[in-house]
């Protein structure tokens, strides 16, 4: 597993941040800027820029992160919801530290 980044938001709040679920080298946290009533963000410990590096994790690693975003949504309450990653500054990425949406509360509608 890399080193946490100083330099990085994310690896900060890993680190420091209030965590509304924490398991298995990954933590959860209230968005700061909520678009949903409910809008967490998962973010693991591994420091990886964007989704697209994915292959940086392992499959049992990439297997646990799944897992531990469908627990964090059921532990928020959550049956109805969805689930996010921006990938890169024309995805809407603006955090490069890989993390996931979890936003709910309020019907999703059909439409992004
Ligand atoms: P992105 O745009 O990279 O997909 O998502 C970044 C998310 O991080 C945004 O939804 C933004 O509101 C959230 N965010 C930015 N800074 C902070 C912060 O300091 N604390 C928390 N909890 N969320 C943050
Ligand atoms: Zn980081």
């Amino acid at each position: 597993m890399p080193e946490p980044r100083d330099d990085c938001l994310f690896c900060t709040l890993v680190r420091e941040g209030t965590h509304v679920n924490a398991a298995d080298g990954f933590v959860a946290i209230d968005d700061i800027n909520p678009q949903a009533p409910v809008h967490i963000l998962v973010l693991p410990e591994h420091h990886v820029d964007t989704f697209r590096d994915i292959e940086e994790f392992d499959g049992d690693e990439a297997a646990r992160m799944l897992r531990f975003v469908a627990d964090t949504a059921h532990k928020a309450g959550l049956t109805d919801y969805r689930v996010v990653v921006n990938v890169g500054p024309g995805g809407g990425q603006t955090v490069f530290h890989l993390h996931w949406h979890i936003l709910g509360g309020r019907p999703m509608g059909e439409k992004l």
